[in-house]
């Protein structure tokens, strides 16, 4: 059982639970219902400039609530969407509601840059383009506001394709970061091949930093390659001063984590952003 600490107390995950056939086609067909429902909701996780602490953006993270209480985590339920195919019309509703919000503050004269995870089906869906394009035209706002994280695998499985439609997105005026890098396969060579503005450093290399030399130096020399590749180096899972002093030193420049806060619905992170520089 693994404990995910969450804003209201703990977060249970049996990571057994969603890999028994019966419960995955239980989450599947309450996933669907879900959908339908409005029981997915995005909540924001701030991410904050490392050298000033001001939020300059955020993280979309999909909750599914039920009541206001959280059901499935997405370690749960975002391999049942995956593999059912259900990703493909979630990932619609995440990036159309991600594009509605980010151009509902920017309207409000908040320049919020939203972070979108994206799956690997979904970017291999042959509508995945269209998708993202419609759903940056409804919001009316300025692309550049919106950003995809994608994964190490999923880049690197499909090669000469994925680069192609990485610059189709990129000529939309959308940014790409690369999450949880460190993780996966992805060597440095493929880093200058695809079009990446940015690097999330994964959060166990975060996580002890302070006392484990090897992973500070990790993150060090991630920090250094990506600024030479002229990348915005992201690290996620900030808890402590300590890790937060050891990033901004290193030159990291952005901080993500429960140090600045979780993610959270977005009315409660339109007050964080309104408390911290009112207009
Ligand atoms: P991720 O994209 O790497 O997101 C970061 C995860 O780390 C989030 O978990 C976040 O709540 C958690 N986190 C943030 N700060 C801290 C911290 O300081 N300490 C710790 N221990 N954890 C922290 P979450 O929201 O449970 O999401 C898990 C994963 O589910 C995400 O990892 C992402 O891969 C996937 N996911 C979430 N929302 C979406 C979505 O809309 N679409 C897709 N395709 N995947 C999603
Ligand atoms: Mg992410
Ligand atoms: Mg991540
Ligand atoms: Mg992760």
């Amino acid at each position: 059982e693994v404990k995910v600490h969450g804003r209201n107390g703990y977060r249970f995950f049996m990571p057994s639970m969603s890999e028994r056939p019966a419960a995955r086609l239980r989450i599947e067909q309450e996933l669907r219902k879900a959908l339908r429902r409005g029981d997915l909701k995005l909540h924001y996780q701030p991410k904050v400039d490392a050298r000033t602490g001001a939020i300059v953006g955020a993280e979309a993270l999909l909750r599914w609530l039920v009541d206001g209480r959280e059901i499935y985590i997405p370690d749960e339920f975002i391999p049942v969407a995956e593999e059912s195919g259900l990703i493909v019309p979630i990932g619609e509703w995440v990036l159309r509601e991600a594009c509605r919000q980010t151009g509902e503050w920017y309207r409000a004269g908040r320049s919020i840059v939203v972070a979108v995870n994206v799956s690997a089906p979904q970017f291999q869906h042959p509508g995945f383009h269209a998708a993202l394009q419609t759903a940056l035209a409804e919001a009316e706002l300025p692309p550049s506001l919106i950003e995809l994280e994608l994964t190490e695998r999923m880049v690197m499985s499909a090669g000469d394709q994925s680069r192609a439609l990485m610059q189709r997105i990129k000529d939309l005026g959308v940014s790409l970061a690369l999450d949880d890098f460190g993780t996966g396969y992805c060597s440095l060579s493929y880093l200058k091949y695809f079009p990446i503005d940015a690097l999330k450093i994964d959060r166990t290399f975060v996580r002890d930093i302070a006392s484990d030399a090897d992973n500070a130096a990790i993150t060090d020399a991630i920090i250094a390659m990506a600024h030479g590749l002229d990348m915005v180096v992201v690290a996620e899972g900030v808890e402590t001063p300590a890790q937060a002093e050891h990033l901004r030193e290193a030159g990291c420049s952005l901080l993500q984590g429960f140090l600045f806060g979780p993610a959270m619905p977005a009315d409660e992170f339109e007050r964080q952003l309104v408390a911290e520089a009112p207009l």
